[in-house]
């Protein structure tokens, strides 16, 4: 076929490649440096090189186009190495979830069917122990910062620095389809089996466009620039840390990866490397604000976006307060993840806006990205008009939503009901055009027959000056068929209050007009902790569990 009749596709530079967006940083930022722990540092420059090394190898290890490559290790230079070489060899970099529990990291090899596993030293007595689970894996290679000691009865082909060495840089990358699928990983579930998503070079590449957009021109509450030291704070192996190392790379930004996340140490290097940009759930952050050594850390140079969960006033306030930039963000697993950011809409804030305070919009979930469809519909698939007060489930469109679950039809089709993704989120969408969460789906409380959001008195408890923590589920009620039921942790060194005195706390909230009045049946349970999943979120499904078993 003549290039005039081809549709295109196999024209050169036509693909949306992940080898495009790590190229241009050869020339326009090679000095700027890529820091890991205060172990190595590398420039930009170095760092390709041993990127193209990587590519090299990965062919050496019998690596090819379509084969899946397993890495388990802190959040280091070498991910960010393989986040690249791997998918730009038309392989897969399965980014494994070292949080699981053991079975669960079997099971998502297994299922994955990689065949090369790159392993941090502290992950060898993990792998050791899930043997059983590895018959497809044909060669282990160990990621080191010091000494190690390779456990029997593991394929281990040597250490990743030898290996490096051990060839010459691949000379170029190969063109590829952009719909080869770049990652792969696992959705936390802490019920029933892991599921897999995965992307491909085309969708991640537009993400990296449409988030840098979002996060980088609007200077309100923030911006992205091209001088600023980034650290993420979500793990790599988590939705490639929310996708902000492929932005970081395509534009040059100087970058520190903490390794194994120790609050003091994280502290530490955000003030000697003057980390300037930042992302993480809203527990890890305030965690670091809290932390005895926190007052060693110049934070308002700090920006920082905040996802996962959703971003409480209290905590934005707190934030604010110790002049951080901070920012709302929104998007799950499936979706990339970014899909709406809270940025400021013009007018909308200050003099003559419609709201007087930044913080009432930047804790609203999000304003969708450029080229995201958003709507929300109830349980016929109707959408429920914008700027109302009707709540149903957001359901999204943009093209770097991912196509399904790896192997798993049925939930595929589920997620993928009428052609549009459904989040399982609970949202209406404002008079503004802002996006906001109103609960998980699961997570509402039907209080005889009235659905009363978890997330909402979690917000009011929040605000209690004795309160650290909150979280609320849906507790079985004789009469009401559901009430709420409030976990609390105290701060420490704070007059205590009583269950009843949070009722009365409610109550305030209650008349306000902020609650609704049947948050009132709220049975309020004071304990030592809240259980959280793997990455750090409010775990409601154990909390369920433990409250059915009688715990
Ligand atoms: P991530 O933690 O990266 O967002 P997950 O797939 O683990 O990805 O979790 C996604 C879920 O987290 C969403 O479906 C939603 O329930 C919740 N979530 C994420 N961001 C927000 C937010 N800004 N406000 C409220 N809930 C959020």
């Amino acid at each position: 076929m003549s290039t005039h009749e081809s549709p295109g596709a196999a024209r050169p530079g036509h693909a949306l490649l992940i080898r495009d967006l790590m190229l241009r940083v050869r020339t326009w930022a090679p000095g700027r440096t890529i820091q890991y722990r205060d172990r190595v540092t590398l420039t930009y420059r170095e760092w390709l090189g041993r990127t193209a090394r990587l590519g090299a190898w990965l062919g050496r290890l019998g690596v090819r186009p379509g084969d899946r490559v397993g890495v388990l290790d802190w959040d280091s230079h070498r991910v960010l190495e393989m986040f690249f070489a791997v998918p730009c060899v038309g392989a897969t970099l399965h980014t494994v979830n070292v949080k699981l529990t053991p079975e669960q990291v079997g099971y998502t090899i297994r299922h994955a069917r990689d065949t090369v596993l790159f392993v941090h030293a502290d992950f060898l007595p993990l792998l050791a122990g899930i043997r059983g689970f590895l018959g497809m894996v044909r060669h282990v290679v160990v990621l080191a910062d010091g000494p190690w000691e390779a456990p029997d009865g593991l394929p281990v082909a040597g250490e990743y620095e030898e290996g490096l060495g051990s060839v010459e840089p691949l000379a170029s990358w190969p063109d590829l389809e952009e719909d080869t699928t770049a990652t792969l990983f696992y959705t936390t579930g802490t019920t029933g089996d892991p599921k897999g998503v995965s992307f491909t070079h085309r969708q991640i590449v537009l993400h990296t466009l449409a988030a840098t957009m979002t996060l980088a021109i609007y200077e309100e509450p923030m911006s992205l620039r091209a001088s600023d030291v980034y650290m993420p704070l979500t793990p790599m192996f988590h939705v490639h840390a929310w996708g902000v190392p492929y932005i970081a790379v395509a534009v040059g930004l100087t970058q520190v990866y903490p390794g194994r996340y120790e609050p003091a140490v994280l502290l530490a290097l955000m003030e000697r490397h003057r980390v300037t940009f930042t992302h993480c759930v809203p527990t890890l952050l305030l965690m670091l604000l809290r932390h005895p050594a926190s007052g060693t850390v110049d934070w308002s140079r700090l920006k920082v976006v905040i996802g996962g969960a959703a971003l409480l006033p209290a905590v934005a306030r707190e934030a604010r307060e110790r002049g951080i930039c901070i920012v709302g963000g929104y998007g799950m697993s499936e979706t990339c993840p970014i899909v709406a950011v809270s940025n400021l809409q013009p007018g909308l804030v200050g003099p003559g806006g419609r709201v007087e305070d930044e913080v009432d919009v930047i804790t609203r979930t999000g304003f969708p990205l450029p080229l995201v469809q958003a709507r929300v519909v109830d349980e016929e698939g109707r959408e429920v008009p914008a700027g109302g007060e009707g709540v149903g489930e957001l359901v999204l469109r943009c093209p770097w939503l991912t196509s399904g679950y790896v192997d798993d039809p049925a939930a595929s089709e589920r997620l993928w009901k009428d052609g549009w993704l459904h989040t399982g989120d609970g949202a209406r969408i404002d008079a503004d055009g802002y996006i906001r969460i109103t609960d998980r789906i699961k997570d509402v409380i039907k209080i005889g027959g009235e659905w009363i959001s978890s997330l909402e008195i979690e917000g009011v408890l929040a605000r209690h000056p004795a309160v650290a923590e909150a979280a609320v589920i849906g507790a079985p009620d004789a009469k009401w068929d559901e009430h709420p039921r409030a976990e609390v942790v105290l701060r420490p060194g704070v007059a205590a209050p009583t269950p009843r005195e949070l009722v009365r706390h409610l109550h305030a909230a209650v008349e306000d007009g902020v609650l609704h009045k049947r948050a009132l049946l709220t049975e309020v349970v004071l304990v030592e902790s809240i259980p959280r999943t793997s990455v750090g979120k409010v775990d409601k499904k154990r909390m369920r569990a433990a409250l059915k078993s009688g715990g």
